[in-house]
């Protein structure tokens, strides 16, 4: 029986990437996002269509316990087990601490940190029948680093990877890893989106914000890639990675070597 991946925020960007990898390795893939239109929808069918995996997608927000819950039992129910679980659904807010809106801070704790919460403690039991699971948290370079004007997002990041941690210990005698890939910056909508607010804080060109800013701390001086991460999403996923537990694996043009 073929194994099922769910990926929490999957319909664009990184979570669609490795909803993509998985499908066309023959896995049943739940696809989510908070949005449900019929361009989601689409989505999982094409992804059916092009790979003959099953791809269902599931509505569930992130930031709502309940939603996470439903996505983790939708896709056990539909799919038959949740063998690997991707926290992925991620959003960002740029503004100095003083200007930061509450609200902002609480979307983006919700949907970064505490669905992952979410998300494990209703997925775990159904790996530790299963007897094997793998969990992958899409922490960031932000996750081991800081920046400016990124107090909600740099908070949630190192929760995260704090929360891996503890989390894989507690597994560790389960055949189930637990682990957090973090990424420097990757070419998305959601990094397309902070462009212009870094070019209103620092006052800077859009060209000048990519060299300046967004690739200032990548010494490659080069985005990652959407295919780099879900490479190595698959590669956790395999017996090789069987004892990586607990860690974070950077994919970040050399960033956090500095
Ligand atoms: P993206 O904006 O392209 O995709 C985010 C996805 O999350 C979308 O599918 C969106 O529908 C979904 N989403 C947003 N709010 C949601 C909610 N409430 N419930 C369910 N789904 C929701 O972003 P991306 O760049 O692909 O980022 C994916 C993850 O990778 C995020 O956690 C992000 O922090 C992390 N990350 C990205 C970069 C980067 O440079 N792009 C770098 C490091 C880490």
């Amino acid at each position: 029986m073929a194994k099922t991946i769910v990926v929490t925020g999957s319909t664009s960007g990184i979570g669609y990437g490795i909803a993509k990898a998985f499908a066309e390795d023959g896995y049943n893939v739940a696809i989510n996002s908070h949005e449900d239109t019929n361009e989601n929808r689409k989505l999982a069918q094409d992804l059916a269509s092009a790979t003959g995996s099953k791809v269902i997608f599931v509505k569930a927000d992130m930031s709502k316990a309940d939603d996470c819950e439903a996505l983790i039992k939708t896709a056990y129910q539909e799919l038959g087990s949740v063998d690997i679980l991707v926290n992925n659904a991620g959003i960002q807010h740029v503004a100095a601490i003083e200007n930061f809106p509450p609200e902002k801070w609480n979307a983006i704790i919700a949907i970064n940190l505490t669905s992952a919460f979410h998300t494990m403690r209703h997925t775990v039991p159904l790996m530790k029948k299963a007897g094997w699971g793998r969990i992958i948290n899409i922490a960031s370079a932000h996750g081991l680093r800081a920046s400016p004007f990124k107090s909600a997002y740099i908070a949630s990041k190192h929760g995260i990877v704090g929360m891996t941690k503890s989390v894989a210990l507690e597994l560790a005698r389960e055949k189930i890893t637990v682990n957090a890939i973090c990424p420097g910056y990757v070419k998305t909508p959601l990094v397309e989106g902070q462009i212009p607010d870094q070019m209103k804080e620092h006052n800077m060109s859009r060209e000048e914000v990519i060299e300046k800013v967004l690739l200032a701390k990548q010494p490659s001086k080069e985005f990652a890639t959407v295919e780099e991460i879900a490479g190595t999403t698959q590669f956790l996923c395999s017996d090789a990675a069987a004892q990586i537990t607990g860690t974070t694996i950077s994919i970040d043009g050399g960033w956090t070597a500095q």
